[in-house]
């Protein structure tokens, strides 16, 4: 079958036509027709080959990790999903160590050995072909009237993630409405206009959160009118510095970074508000060391209980609230929540979206 593959020896992407197909082996598996693949910046980084790990003994590596399929059969031991439920299919898969608490406890997104694998970037292929069998427990079934716009659960699980945390963190400050949820009355500062910060704008403003985007594209952009159109306030860094943003927001009571830029999110860190929550999700790319006013930062986060973490990948929850979020933002935003989704190819175009300036916001790989 068709898979697009990455050849890390041969420094070679290619649009493969014999990929295995796969079969169920085990009662508690099911098979996946792939309807769409998003494709995201660590795609492309793996296809700069900077990363992106070919499962032991191939040659390559099927890559793509957000995926949106309909289940086509199931072993006799499933009840979690049936034929014909769109599914979207987590990412990690469990270190084989014992003494890994989180893996042992289905929480491989906080594994601790590093021994993890990830289907479609480390040691297991992905999801960009036409069939795929994996255990229906990774398997999170989604509303048949999300169809159009479910591949953006993957990318939007990262900001659930984090959101989780966050609450976990703030019933530090039980009198506040922050910790059930409720973000009204919050000031949040989303860092990117990419489709990671986009929806985590949207998953800040259903939960009340009064949203800041700050970002490097002009304020007349289709991003910046994007955003003023769900009802978040768009600022260019290119005609506002960060201390004029902080007297725009007041105390910025949370911070979400979805750009990698190391610079930028430092320079924030040092407008976060009293009792702030700053949320990294970006990894920065290796480039010279940046400068930092670290005791200002040190002192800041000293005298103001501030908090900043770090996320990566998700766990069974964050996937279920992101679905739970898609089914609201579409019901409240339908045009802007589709209009993320900016283009749709068949697999043979996948090279020029993963190694040349392909413009939008998420663009997507169709196999059927
Ligand atoms: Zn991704
Ligand atoms: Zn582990």
């Amino acid at each position: 079958m068709r898979a697009v593959s990455v050849f890390p020896n041969d420094k070679a992407i290619k649009v493969i036509d014999n990929h295995p197909a796969p079969a169920l082996e085990a009662d508690t598996e099911a098979l996946l027709d792939m309807l769409e693949i998003g494709v995201c910046g660590t795609d492309k980084e793996i296809a700069r080959f900077d990363y992106g790990i070919p499962p032991a003994g191939s040659p390559y590596l099927v890559i793509g990790h957000e995926s949106l399929a309909r289940v086509a059969r199931v072993g006799s031991a499933v009840s979690r999903v049936k034929p014909g439920d769109l599914v979207i299919t987590m990412v990690r898969r469990p270190c084989p160590h014992a003494w890994c608490r989180s893996c042992r406890a289905g929480r491989q997104d906080f594994c601790f050995s590093g021994d993890f694998t990830e289907r479609g970037i480390k040691g297991r292929h992905g999801f960009m072909t036409e069939h795929v069998v994996d255990d229906a427990s990774y398997m999170h079934v989604v509303p048949a009237a999300l169809r159009d716009v479910a591949i953006l659960v993957e990318p939007l699980t990262i900001a659930e993630k984090g959101l989780i945390q966050t609450w976990d963190v703030q019933e530090r400050l039980p009198w506040t409405a922050a910790g059930d949820g409720d973000g009204h009355g919050e000031k949040a500062v989303v860092l990117g206009a990419g489709p990671v910060g986009l929806l985590g704008a949207l998953a800040l403003l259903v939960r009340g959160f009064e949203v800041w985007v700050y970002s490097r594209e002009h304020e007349g952009s289709s991003g910046a009118q994007w955003c003023d159109s769900v009802g978040a306030h768009y600022v260019s860094s290119q005609t506002t510095s960060l201390p004029e943003l902080a007297k725009l927001v007041g105390n910025i009571d949370f911070v979400y970074e979805a750009t990698g830029a190391s610079a930028l999110s430092f320079q924030t860190l040092e407008v976060l508000g009293i009792n702030g929550v700053f949320c990294f999700t970006g990894v920065p790319g290796r480039k010279a060391p940046i400068s930092i006013d670290a005791d200002l930062l040190m002192r800041n986060m000293v005298l103001k209980n501030q908090l900043v973490f770090g996320t990566v990948n998700a766990g069974p929850d964050a996937f279920a609230a992101a679905i739970d979020d898609l089914g609201k933002f579409y019901a409240r935003w339908p045009a802007q929540v589709k209009a993320l989704i900016t283009g749709r190819f068949a697999p043979d175009q996948v090279v020029s979206l993963l190694t040349g300036q392909a413009g939008g916001i998420k663009n997507v790989i169709a196999f059927s």
